[in-house]
């Protein structure tokens, strides 16, 4: 069957060793989705010059100052070197890149950790694009649709919201809620021209991304969805404002 996509939010590194309702989620996930063959992941947390494929399997540790057991976590998945291929061939116009060694910063490991704790399913991870527009990696999730057909989940891991010089609060912020509201309505009304245009449309969009990398892997997720319908996956907010929320495009079964 072909693959949905997803773009989920993958807060502090400690989602792994916590019991938030985030944590809970993300150890679901896996229930609520076919199998997949393959996961490629797109991670707010590797921008290149130009798409570029990671193959290695390293764990990096990409973080400071957390709990240090979290640095002794390893996510040992074989990588999808099949995937990666597919992955330069799809990507050959935007002249896309491989790179052999470079390994799984925490935006890819730790949610796959969670949904799957064995990592016996291959991994490839892709680059975002320094500084593209919304449309470019809208264009690369277009261009990678194929492999969702070829039993390959592709995900975006990021943050529906992510200021965080925001201080924590008891209860989320108003630009918080407002921007999360829009994207929930936006997604729902499959606005994608909306969606691409969000530093307009989108209410305090530069609140709660003075920088857009975690944002951007939700256009390659929604490029990928071939304009298929959006399923709210998950739904909170830790450290007052940083949403968890998670999204599906595409039939769940
Ligand atoms: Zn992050």
């Amino acid at each position: 069957m072909r693959m949905p996509t997803i773009f989920l939010s993958h807060g502090a590194p400690t989602v792994v060793i916590q019991n938030t309702p985030a944590t809970v989620f993300l150890r679901s996930l896996a229930t609520r989705l076919p199998a997949p063959r393959a996961i490629l992941v797109v991670s707010a947390h590797w921008e290149e010059a130009r798409p570029t494929v990671g193959l290695g399997a390293e764990t990096i540790h990409d973080f400071y100052g957390f709990p240090q057991p979290l640095y002794a976590l390893r996510y040992p998945a074989p990588p999808a070197r099949d995937v990666a291929q597919r992955v330069a061939a799809l990507l050959t116009p935007a002249h896309a890149a491989v790179d052999g060694t470079r390994g799984r910063d925490h935006g890819v490991w730790t949610p796959l950790m969670l949904a799957w704790p064995k990592a016996d399913i291959p991994v490839v991870q892709l680059s975002l694009v320094g500084g593209a527009p919304a449309a470019v990696h809208f264009e690369i999730g277009r261009a990678l649709m194929p492999l969702r057909d070829e039993g390959v989940l592709i995900v975006g891991s990021g943050s529906v919201t992510h200021n965080l010089r925001a201080r924590p609060t008891p209860q989320p912020a108003d630009w918080a809620t407002l921007f999360v509201d829009w994207l929930d309505g936006t997604l729902a009304k499959g606005d994608d021209a909306a969606l691409l245009d969000w530093k307009r449309t989108a209410p305090h969009a530069e609140i709660n991304h003075p920088t857009p990398e975690h944002f951007d892997p939700i256009f390659v997720a929604r490029g990928a969805a071939a304009g298929e319908a959006a399923t709210r996956l998950h739904a909170s907010y830790e450290f007052g404002s940083l949403s968890m929320n998670a999204y599906a495009f595409g039939a769940l079964s």
